[in-house]
């Protein structure tokens, strides 16, 4: 039978890369927790609403609709209808997410989203607390890491407005990301007591979903 799988650990360690591939392999769906966070970020920040006015955010996510669509190489992101893909990435989102992330009642809507997406299992899914909180009983959790240096890195060359941000910079907001994250009062970014960690400092993308598909096979 089909199981889930929880890909959980800081910003930049591979996670999205790693969790569509594996999900390609086992013929299962992909759900990216991170781009959830993201288009309600970006729906907020589009009506120009602060993580600080927390009515009005929770207001707002309240009825909103997210979607994630499969496409070659990747996902569409929908918020309410509108095609957000690209902006959700923007510096202006990186910034504040996690500020929005701290949001009570904004977490508890996108884990029911996320639950009601893993249901009928089969599904790979990656974010900060999915082992711990979102799929608790998730038959393979997974804790992937690498240094900030390595992960700065990554994220430098997938980055689409790279010419406004320096690598340093970038180490400096993933490492803030972190703090906040992990800092957080609910449901911090943490290791899950039955997950395995995974450190891909020196590991290529090939050895790590090989690593995660043979956790898979019980
Ligand atoms: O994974 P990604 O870097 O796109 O996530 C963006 C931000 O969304 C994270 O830094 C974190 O603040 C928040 N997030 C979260 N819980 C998740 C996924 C993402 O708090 N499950």
């Amino acid at each position: 039978g089909k199981i889930n799988i929880a890909i959980d650990g800081p910003a930049g360690a591979g996670k999205s890369t790693i969790a569509r591939m594996v999900a390609g392999r086992l013929s299962y769906v992909y759900v990216d927790t991170g781009a959830m966070y993201r288009a309600a970020t970006w729906y907020c920040q589009s009506l120009g609403v602060e993580p600080e006015e927390v009515e009005q955010v929770l207001q707002i996510v309240k009825d909103l609709v997210i979607d994630l669509i499969p496409i070659e190489n990747g996902q569409q992101v929908l918020v309410n209808g509108q095609e957000v893909t690209e902006q959700i990435r923007s510096l202006a989102v990186n910034a504040k997410v996690s500020r929005y992330a701290q949001i009570e009642g904004l977490r508890s809507r996108l884990v029911s989203l996320q639950r009601q997406m893993a249901l009928r299992k089969g599904v790979v899914m990656d974010g900060r607390d999915i082992g711990t909180t979102v799929l608790p009983d998730a038959e393979v959790k997974v804790y992937m890491t690498a240094t900030v240096e390595e992960r700065a890195k990554r994220r430098y060359k997938e980055m689409k407005e790279q010419s406004a941000i320096s690598l340093e910079q970038l180490a400096a907001d993933i490492a803030e990301r972190d703090r906040l994250d992990q800092e957080r009062e609910i449901s911090p970014l943490r290791q899950a007591d039955d997950a395995r960690l995974l450190d891909t400092t020196h590991m290529c993308i090939e050895e790590v979903v090989e690593t995660i598909v043979s956790y898979c096979k019980i």
